[in-house]
């Protein structure tokens, strides 16, 4: 009772926060031993003192968290979508700061993929864990990307980003984009197999245009629909896995043309998702969901009774301190 009453005074929006392992540079972020805060200590240069900023947050997790932890602090939310809740969970950072490491991570390897093919294959087997009191589930998923306002299948091999695909509600309470595969997530194997696709036609991206993956969102949309033929109940779930496009404050400098126009939509997004919470947390009548595509996919879990989870991911690193404090201030106006 007193965990409901802490949830519902908090929303329906947590925040972990995930501290990365350093390279060579010294660290300036401290994750405390309590699990639940990180202090960031920002030298003033010259002989300036130096300042220290704490931030607290639902679950801190420090360089040394393995994937498999990170996995069990959200399986039980990501296995509600089976229930028929509305469920999205997503990365925000500056780029280098391990969002797609946290996300995604390396499908390949069973101990470092990250949470897009745990949750896959856990909903799977929860699925036919439930099939033995009789219900029964139609999964299918879509994997698209967005790009300065416009959206790409990832699940179409060679298929550009456009404008003619529209974000719809349907009666259910899921989103859905108009023109964009959904296919059939019967098994583990079919699930990894289209998590592949989506990973390789990112990677040719990649390649072709610079650094276009840092500065586009992806989302990976699990739909499911459950029926229990007894007692005639059906319900519809839904799960988004998103990894958000890099935080830093892109073509501050000399940005013209196309990249200028980039630049703004990027900020855009992320800054219309950062209006999106300061509305819910100030429980306003408005929330700006229609602002940008991203804020409206994703309406349902963000508001009503869906159920969102952020990662902010920290670079800890002493000369990304300014992003980690922009990204820390940014993920703790949120609940
Ligand atoms: P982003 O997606 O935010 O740009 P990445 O996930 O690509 O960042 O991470 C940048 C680099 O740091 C990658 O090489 C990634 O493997 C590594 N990395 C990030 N987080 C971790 C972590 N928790 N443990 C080990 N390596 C990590
Ligand atoms: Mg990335």
């Amino acid at each position: 009772a007193l965990h409901n009453q802490i949830q519902e005074l908090r929303g329906n929006v947590r925040v972990f926060c995930r501290v990365r392992p350093t390279t060579s540079e010294t660290a300036c972020v401290d994750v405390a031993a309590d699990g639940a805060s990180v202090a960031l200590t920002k030298s003033q240069g010259g002989d300036k003192e130096s300042s220290v900023a704490g931030f607290e947050f639902d679950r801190v997790f420090g360089p040394s968290s393995t994937q498999t932890e990170v996995f069990e602090e959200v399986s039980q939310l990501v296995q509600s979508a089976l229930d028929g809740y509305k469920v999205c969970l997503f990365s925000y950072g500056q780029t280098g700061s391990g969002k797609t490491h946290t996300m995604l991570g390396d499908q390949a390897c069973e101990k470092t993929r990250g949470i897009i093919p745990r949750a896959v294959a856990k909903v799977v087997e929860a699925s036919e864990a439930n099939a033995k009191k009789g219900w029964r589930y139609d999964m299918t998923a879509s994997y698209v990307e967005i790009y300065n306002e416009q959206v790409r299948d990832l699940l179409c091999a060679g298929s550009g980003h456009s404008d003619k695909h529209s974000i719809v509600h349907t009666p259910r309470g899921v989103t859905e984009v108009s023109g964009v595969r959904r296919e059939p997530v019967a098994s583990v194997d079919a699930a990894a197999g289209l998590v592949r696709r989506a990973a390789s036609a990112r990677a040719v991206e990649a390649t072709q245009m610079n650094a276009v993956s840092s500065r586009s969102h992806t989302i990976f949309m699990l739909y499911i629909t459950g029926t229990h033929d007894a007692s005639g109940s059906r319900l519809t779930g839904c799960l988004n896995l998103v990894d958000l496009a890099g935080s830093e404050r892109v073509g501050r400098s000399g940005a013209e043309g196309a990249r200028l126009k980039e630049a703004c939509a990027i900020n855009k997004s992320l800054s219309c998702l950062g209006d999106v919470f300061q509305a819910l947390s100030n429980k306003q009548s408005h929330v700006p969901y229609r602002n940008s595509k991203l804020t409206y996919l994703l309406q349902p879990c963000l508001g009503g009774d869906g159920k969102t989870l952020m990662f902010v991911n920290i670079n800890p690193e002493a000369p990304s301190a300014e992003e980690s404090l922009c990204s820390l201030k940014f993920a703790s106006q949120v609940n």
